[in-house]
């Protein structure tokens, strides 16, 4: 591992605590934003906490992030800010109002430069708030490429999946660099980072689905129709980047997101992806959207020239693709 890889880990494992620090606070934390999706002090103060990480090594590399000071709730925002420079104490020591201020700024939303970084500082807030999964998602693109891409997923345990017995998991960090592999380790550092790659199915019948576990984000008719024609037979409802994290080290095989019913125009955002994307990558998988188009990385914040996302463990790349032409 080398230093960058290094640092991540270590922002990652601060953020983490931030964040399940903030859920022991309880529910009076939600916040709603304009488009009525709920944000917490969780997700400001892990911006926060980038954006100061990258304030200080990265100094003037735009910040592609979906908070912002607009996201800001607009009813109780001086209260929230107060609350945010409290709660942030033990974790980044004395701010006051205009550091947030100036740290929130630092999100744009469009941006012409080569080089550039692109979080969600905590992808799967409804999951976050069900006490299920969520992740916390930063990746930095190069001349239109992912050339590194951390995941913090605080409440993943393992042990579920892989049958560790009794042994406690609190927690992992994904992370890959392009041409160089993807990695996993336990957020408390307990254990050395090891390599990770995808699962050796090569038979549809045998594939495992993660899915969305917010129906409303997908197209349930749609996905049902693919999964019949696949002869698929295991879903599993995993919220957020997590599945890219998931599938990466070889548990499921497939992630497949329509367009939701209810908004067909909707376009992923590029937050969405890019953490989880090349750790999937790295990790011997592939990404495109439902059309088997590349994701294109142009310094926007939607990948408006993709529809929806189909992600596999690459075997079952081409065979879903051509299910997925019958079924559109
Ligand atoms: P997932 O748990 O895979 O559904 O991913 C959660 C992320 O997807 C959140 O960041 C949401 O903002 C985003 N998302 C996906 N589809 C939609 C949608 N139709 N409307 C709003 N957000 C969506
Ligand atoms: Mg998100």
């Amino acid at each position: 591992m080398d230093s960058l890889s290094g640092e991540l880990v270590g922002l990652m494992g601060l953020i983490s605590k931030f964040t399940e620090y903030i859920a022991t606070l309880g529910i009076e934390n939600v916040q709603t934003k304009r488009d009525f999706s709920p944000v917490t002090l969780a997700d400001f103060g892990s911006q926060v906490i980038v954006s100061n990480w990258l304030n200080i090594n990265f100094r003037g590399e735009p910040l592609i992030a979906e908070e912002s000071l607009k996201s800001l709730p607009e009813d109780n925002r001086d209260n929230f800010i107060e609350h945010l420079i409290d709660v942030l104490k033990p974790f980044l020591g004395e701010l006051n109002r205009q550091n947030i201020m100036d740290y929130l700024d630092m999100n744009c939303s469009f941006t012409k430069e080569k080089s550039y970084w692109v979080l969600d500082p905590l992808d799967g807030t409804k999951g976050f708030l069900r006490g299920d999964q969520y992740a916390i998602s930063l990746g930095h693109v190069n001349e239109g490429f992912i050339d590194v891409g951390i995941l913090a997923c605080p409440r993943l345990r393992l042990s579920s999946f892989w049958g560790m017995g009794n042994r406690i998991d609190k927690g992992y960090t994904f992370f890959a660099q392009k041409r160089q592999g993807a990695w996993m380790q336990p957020l408390d550092l307990s254990e050395e980072a090891i390599p990770i790659h995808v699962s050796e199915c090569k038979e549809p019948q045998n594939a495992v689905l993660l899915r969305s576990y917010e129906s409303k984000h997908t197209d349930l008719k749609r996905t049902t129709v693919f999964l019949e024609r696949m002869d698929i037979k295991k879903t599993i409802p995993v919220d957020s980047q997590v599945k890219y994290g998931l599938l990466a080290c070889g548990i499921g095989e497939i992630i497949l997101r329509f367009p939701p019913t209810d908004n067909p125009d909707y376009r992923e955002k590029v937050w969405d992806h890019v953490g989880g994307a090349i750790i999937l990558q790295e990790a011997g998988g592939k990404v495109t959207d439902i059309l088997g188009n590349s994701f294109q990385y142009d310094g926007s914040s939607a990948l408006d020239k993709s529809v929806g996302v189909f992600a596999s463990n690459g075997y079952l790349h081409k065979i879903g693709l051509e299910v997925l032409q019958e079924v559109m």
